[in-house]
Order: structure tokens, then sequence, then C-alpha cells
């Protein structure tokens, strides 16, 4: 982590967990443990159909609400989908965009992450962008080749203006929920190699100044020591989020 340059976030996905009754719950709990904390920005992303539920806990709170998903399109006739503008409209602030099962499951592209980048970016919402290489490709030694494929289709079109409202999220496909943990050293060396794509792309002071965070089986045990490498400022946290008092628990292992 580096705070001089750029804030550190701890961001919970709940994926397709929690049910709507459950969001006040949970948010009180998670209130009570992290009535202060300045160290870090909290974010939490639950389904779609509980972030009105989900704002209305957090709003007395410094802890953050993001969707997990956004449609390509502006609006219009697509059935099932969530516009950026909507999502805006309720009070998000964040939107996760390509993270890796939405890749794997919903065949989601490349270019269909870039569309959902700038329309994030132009609705005023901060996309958290998923990239992240299989076992296979880490095994072939793809690993940053890829990343660094993922992360320019990721960001065309996005003006050297508005990549300061842009969060990336390193996340191995292998470490994602199957409790394996990328070493420390293989996520830092990940995310220091994305921090130097953005530096030739939009220059040093920008690419300083951008969040990078990792995710992948993190937890209350190994986030210090992921979060110590420089280039790693922060976590998208799954499974431990689920759990008030484990994804506090990362929330304090931000605060060093
Ligand atoms: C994720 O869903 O982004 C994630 C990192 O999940 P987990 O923490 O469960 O591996």
């Amino acid at each position: 982590m580096n705070r001089k340059y750029r804030k550190t976030i701890i961001a919970g996905n709940w994926k397709m967990n929690l049910l709507p009754s459950e969001v006040k719950g949970y948010g009180e709990k998670l209130k009570c443990l992290a009535p202060k904390v300045k160290w870090c920005e909290i974010v939490i992303c639950p389904p779609s159909l509980m972030l009105q539920a989900a704002l209305k806990t957090f709003s007395n709170a410094r802890i953050h609400v993001g969707a997990q998903n956004i449609c390509t399109e502006a609006k219009g006739a697509y059935t099932g989908e969530i516009s950026a503008a909507q999502v805006k409209d309720l009070g998000a602030k964040y939107v996760i965009v390509g993270h890796s099962e939405r890749r794997q499951y919903y065949g989601e592209t490349d270019k269909q992450v870039n569309l959902k980048v700038n329309i994030a970016i132009e609705n005023g919402l901060i996309p958290i962008i998923c990239l992240g290489e299989t076992l296979e490709q880490r095994e072939m030694g793809i690993t940053l080749d890829h990343i660094r494929l993922q992360l320019k289709i990721a960001l065309s079109g996005v003006p050297a203006d508005k990549i300061r409202k842009v969060v990336i999220a390193y996340e191995p496909v292998w470490a994602i929920g199957t409790g394996k943990t990328a070493t420390s050293e293989e996520a830092g060396e990940v995310c220091k190699e994305i921090r130097a794509q953005l530096r030739s792309l939009y220059g040093a002071r920008i690419a300083r100044s951008i969040s990078i965070l990792y995710g992948g089986s993190m937890n209350g045990d190994n986030a210090a020591e992921l979060l110590a490498q420089p280039d790693i400022d922060g976590g998208l946290i799954g499974g431990a989020s689920l759990d008030p008092e484990k994804f506090y628990s990362i929330i304090l292992a931000a605060n060093q």
C-alpha cells in the first residue's frame, strides 16, 4: 500500500449470497465493528436487488455501496439488465466490472468489459475492473501478457482526465473461491506490472494515484502480508465478506 498517493480500499463482493432480509442485520454488525474506520474506504457490493437496502443501512456510516455488474447499454429493451444510470441514481458509488465469474459463466468478453467501464465512468460510477489469469495461463507463463491485454482493452477509450476514477482488481481466476491464495510475491509482481502499464498508458503521476486491489481467497490471516506489497492497495473479497467479523479482520489488516 502507499497511502501517500492513493486510497486503500477494502471491498466486499457478496456475489449471489445473503437475503434482502439479512442486509440490515449484517449492516448493523459491520457498523458496530467499524464505526470510525479512517484508514481505508470500505465498500459493500450486494446483489442488485439489495442495493437499496444496503444504501439505506449504510447511509449513516463511512461504508460505500457498489453494484456487481451493469449493462453495456445506456437504456432500453434489455430485459433483466440494470443500467449504470439506475445504479448511480440509487446512490451507489462503485460497480464491479469484468469479474471472472461473469467472464467464465456468462461469456462476458473484453469488449463488453470495455463498454461497461466507459458507461460506468460516463454515469459517475467508479468501476472496479477485474483482471486475472487462469491456472493454465499461469502455468504457460503468459500471466503478465494476458493481464496487459485485458487491461489495455478494458481501458480503451478512457481519457486521462477520467482514469483517476477507476480502480483495478487483480484476481487470479484460480484463487477465487478456492481457498488458494496467490503468494504475496506473485500478487505483488502482477500488481507492479499493472501499475507499469498504467504508467506507460497515462504517465507516472496518474499511475501512482490509481488503487490496485488483490482478490482471491483473501482473509484475516493472509491480508496483512498481501497488503504489505507496495502495489497492492486493498482487497476485493468474496467469501470472507459474508461474515462481518471476518470482513472486519481484513479491514483491520489494512491498518498498517
Ligand atoms: C471475488 O469474488 O472477487 C473473490 C475474490 O472471491 P473470494 O474472496 O471468495 O476468493
